[in-house]
């Protein structure tokens, strides 16, 4: 198994199960603990993960809010959310853009502002001038389709070049997402 694909693995049981530890994580990829180290240090400085006293644990969860999704309804986690602010001054959060992008068609008339974040620098940015990354070998632990947002196409092609996947622009991924959930108003979402 390649570094990646075991922070792959490392990521979705994370996700799954919430905490684990080293050594439980050495004996189910069956490799020693200096390797699941190198792994989730890696993975710490891409503050993916956080150390806990159990063990070790995704990031988001120490940021769980108790807010929802406007649009499916899943718990925020705060790691890559939208909002959209209605021309009456409310303001509604999305899990993610794929959920942002959704609720923009289904409310498209009285939105005001739709803001997002660049995945790589957390910066606040207008959706409409974003670029949208969809089906990279990433997993945000969001709802599928996946969407990513950055600020420019330069940001999106660097991200791209890593994890694969087709950079669209706002009008296109709105088209694009809509396609693929078919008129499916379920999300994908997990949990
Ligand atoms: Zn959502
Ligand atoms: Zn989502």
């Amino acid at each position: 198994m390649l570094p990646i694909e075991r922070q792959k693995q490392i990521l979705n049981w994370l996700n799954e199960e919430g905490t684990l530890t080293i050594t439980e994580i050495s004996n189910r990829l069956n490799v020693s603990e200096m390797t699941v180290y190198r792994d989730i240090k890696q993975l710490m400085e891409a503050n993916k993960i956080n150390k806990t006293s159990r063990g070790i644990s995704l990031a988001s969860i120490a940021n769980v809010s108790s807010n929802t999704c406007t649009y499916c309804l899943k718990e925020l986690n705060n790691r890559h959310p939208v909002q959209i602010i209605t021309h009456d001054q409310k303001v509604e959060q999305l899990c993610c853009p794929h959920c942002g992008l959704l609720r923009y068609r289904d409310i498209e008339k009285n939105v005001s502002q739709i803001i997002c974040r660049d995945f790589l620098q957390n910066t606040t940015i207008s959706a409409k001038l974003a670029y949208f990354l969809m089906d990279s070998d990433f997993n945000l632990n969001c709802c599928q389709p996946q969407v990513l947002t950055f600020d420019t196409l330069k940001y999106a092609e660097q991200f791209q070049k890593g994890f694969g996947g087709v950079i669209f622009q706002f009008n296109e991924a709105v088209e694009e997402i809509l396609k693929r959930m078919s008129g499916d108003r379920g999300c994908g979402c997990h949990k």
